[in-house]
């Protein structure tokens, strides 16, 4: 997606430890217009699929999820990172390694709001390792829901998780892959 390429190379800050910061944009100040191109985009990519569920995981994934759900006319469910006393009954479990924690957290979604019926695009803000992506996936494969695919605005190729998500056949759209990048320089360079 040549704006988002743009507006990573315009507005993005390479950080040490493989960080990129884009807090103008998608995660801390949220560029509306911009985030619903992106949702228009995701929906080009998935519109023949018959999906009914999109999936993310909070926080920053909420924003993205909630206008690729208004392009596809369906309900957004996001997985939260702790149990809170506003999540009743059976639930979905599942531990996930954070990469810019360094910790590992629970992920929850409940089991009321994922079940067989559904066709699930999972959405999320960055792809490193994959391990917030697997982590929804194995709760997608729990609920008996249908794995669609993914969407991640950006993905850090060289990091490997997403390429290791296509080898295991699930189809995984990024807006933008980044092949390298260099905290010293800031230099930054795509895939394609
Ligand atoms: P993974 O689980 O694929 O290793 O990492 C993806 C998750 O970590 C995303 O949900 C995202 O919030 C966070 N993340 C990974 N790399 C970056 C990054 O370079 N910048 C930002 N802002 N978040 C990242």
């Amino acid at each position: 997606m040549k704006t988002l390429k743009e507006k990573i190379l315009s507005e993005g800050e390479v950080h040490e430890g493989n960080i990129l910061k884009v807090d103008s944009f998608l995660n801390h100040q949220i560029d509306i217009p911009f985030l619903k191109e992106i949702g228009r985009e995701f929906y080009s990519r998935y519109k023949e699929d018959n999906i009914n569920k999109i999936l993310t995981i909070e926080s920053s994934g909420i924003a993205i999820g909630s206008m690729v759900a208004q392009e596809f006319g369906c309900p957004l469910v996001f997985a939260k990172k702790s149990i809170t006393k506003n999540i009743a009954g059976d639930i979905y479990l599942t531990p996930v390694e954070s990469f810019t924690h360094g910790s590992t957290y629970g992920v929850i979604v409940s089991k009321c709001f994922l079940g067989k019926d559904d066709r699930v695009l999972i959405v999320d803000d960055f792809l490193a390792n994959g391990n917030a992506l697997n982590g929804l996936i194995s709760i997608v494969k729990e609920s008996g829901a249908e794995l669609v695919g993914c969407g991640t605005v950006i993905e850090k190729g060289f990091q490997g998780g997403g390429d290791q998500l296509r080898k295991k056949g699930v189809r995984v759209e990024s807006l933008a892959i980044i092949e390298s990048m260099n905290s010293e320089s800031g230099e930054i360079v795509f895939r394609d």
